[in-house]
């Protein structure tokens, strides 16, 4: 069982520095109302009722000086984020003063949050599961309205129930069970180890669906691994330069996120693509070398999508060929570049060959440009269909998880095939019923969970 815990009260700025007129800074804990009161003129918070928003000025209580002009919300526990009482100050100085703020907190009584320390209390205070921890965190990083959406799906708790239910399951089967264990004299064994058997089988195929949706998962998480590939000249940089114009670029710039210099990041039409080797593109600019293919290789096995160009004013040549070969079992888009300069190659004969999208294009005329971005975002949306309301799994955490709740599950089928004693058989399923347990943080061991929150930045 959990402990009720008594915090401490933590503050910390939970707006990306820098961004935007209006900051908000946090506090939460026992004191939160009383220490925000200390530096608060315009009304007595602790006397207000709960979850109002409050008009005054934030004040130096050292100095008297008026730091900035504040809206301050007052939210008592439980009903709160962290379940504990807390105070939003919304200020909207700028920087400096919104740290003034925060330090003058620091001054009256509070401490500085640990990253992630604000979604650690409402774990800790049974307000959400490790899976909803992880979709905060999914929903800070976001990189597409996308993304955010399906985070938020999950936020509102749809992998936890399902894993609830597969656990309360298992347990249903482990207290049978035990009864047959306690009073051998009955002899139910045979009848209640098929029993056992089925439900294993069908716990450890749901599993198996779940572990299916951890590929899509990655890929609203992380964005489409895309690879932009062709021989030398055909308009690779033309085509990145267009992707990563200042529309479409996602810079994210949240504080504290850790941030991939070496991946780009774009939207074409809400879909998060993550642009695979750009320096690779840049680099073989004007070597006819080897060109890409040996490079090209590698993002090609990293890609999601590929982005294949030719030239389809020229003839297709050898590399084209083998370009079009190397990436034949991937999800692709063939692009007929340079249409304005004449078409040797025709869409006919692409499609004799393949029946992936082939769109046809002029990138330095901008040409066609809309098909091309329509066919990437149909793509995507034909591999993850309505995964809006789908239970997804987006982290490698909860996929490794399940494979080993899975595997346990696995062993007790096996285990009863082999006519094994059920008390043996009965360990792995109690195994299975840990692991999963695990995902929740229902028994996930206190390492684990600090891990897990130290990846959160800083006022979340
Ligand atoms: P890369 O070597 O594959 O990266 O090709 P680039 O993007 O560097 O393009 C090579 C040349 O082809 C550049 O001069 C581009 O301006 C030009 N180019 C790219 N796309 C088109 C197009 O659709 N039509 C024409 N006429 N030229 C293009
Ligand atoms: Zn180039």
């Amino acid at each position: 069982a959990q402990v009720l815990t008594q915090f401490d009260t933590i503050a910390a700025i939970s707006t990306p520095i820098g961004e935007g007129g209006i900051s908000i800074v946090r506090l939460s804990g026992e004191d939160a109302v009383a220490i925000a009161n200390k530096l608060f003129k315009g009304a007595d918070l602790t006397k207000v009722p709960t979850h109002t928003i409050h008009y005054g000025h934030i004040v130096d209580p050292k100095t008297q000086e008026v730091v900035d002009e504040t809206m301050v919300s007052v939210l008592r526990a439980p009903k709160t984020f962290t379940r504990e009482d807390m105070v939003e100050i919304n200020c909207h100085g700028g920087m400096i003063v919104t740290n003034d703020i925060l330090q003058l907190l620091l001054a009256n009584g509070a401490r500085m949050a640990d990253p992630g320390e604000f979604t650690k209390r409402a774990f800790m205070n049974g307000r959400i599961d490790l899976t909803q921890a992880e979709s905060v965190m999914d929903i800070v990083r976001a990189k597409t309205d996308k993304s955010r959406q399906v985070a938020m799906t999950q936020l509102a708790g749809g992998l936890l129930e399902k894993i609830k239910t597969m656990r309360q399951e298992l347990l249903d089967t482990m207290a049978h069970e035990e009864v047959n264990i306690d009073y051998p004299e009955y002899d139910m064994d045979d009848l209640t180890s098929q029993e056992m058997k089925k439900k294993a089988q069908e716990v450890s195929k749901q599993i198996e669906q779940l572990l299916q949706t951890a590929q899509e998962g990655k890929i609203i998480r992380n964005g489409l691994a895309t690879a932009i590939v062709g021989r030398p000249n055909v308009g690779k940089s033309s085509l990145l330069n267009y992707l990563t114009q200042d529309d479409k670029a996602i810079v994210t710039d949240i504080a504290g996120t850790t941030r991939d210099t070496l991946e780009e990041y774009v939207s074409v039409k809400g879909v998060p693509l993550k642009l695979i080797d750009t320096a690779g593109i840049h680099h073989t600019e004007d070597k006819v070398e080897k060109i890409g293919v040996e490079r090209s290789k590698k993002a090609i096995k990293e890609a999601d999508l590929v982005l294949l160009l030719l030239d389809a004013s020229q003839d297709l040549t050898a590399e084209d060929k083998r370009l079009l070969d190397l990436t034949a079992n991937k999800k692709r888009i063939i692009i007929l570049n340079k249409q304005d300069l004449g078409t040797k190659i025709s869409q006919e004969m692409i499609k004799n060959l393949t029946d992936n999208p082939i769109i046809v294009t002029s990138i330095l005329k901008q040409k066609n440009m809309d098909a091309l971005e329509n066919a990437i975002e149909k793509l995507f949306f034909s591999g993850i269909e309505n995964s809006q309301n789908q239970i997804l799994v987006t982290n490698q955490r909860q996929a490794g998880l399940l494979a080993k709740a899975k595997q346990s599950l696995e062993d007790v089928i096996s285990g009863i095939n082999d006519a094994m004693p059920l008390d043996l058989v009965q360990i792995d399923l109690k195994n299975a019923w840990d692991t999963l347990g695990e995902i929740t943080g229902e028994s996930a061991p206190d390492e684990l969970i600090t891990q897990l929150f130290s990846q959160f930045c800083l006022g979340k």
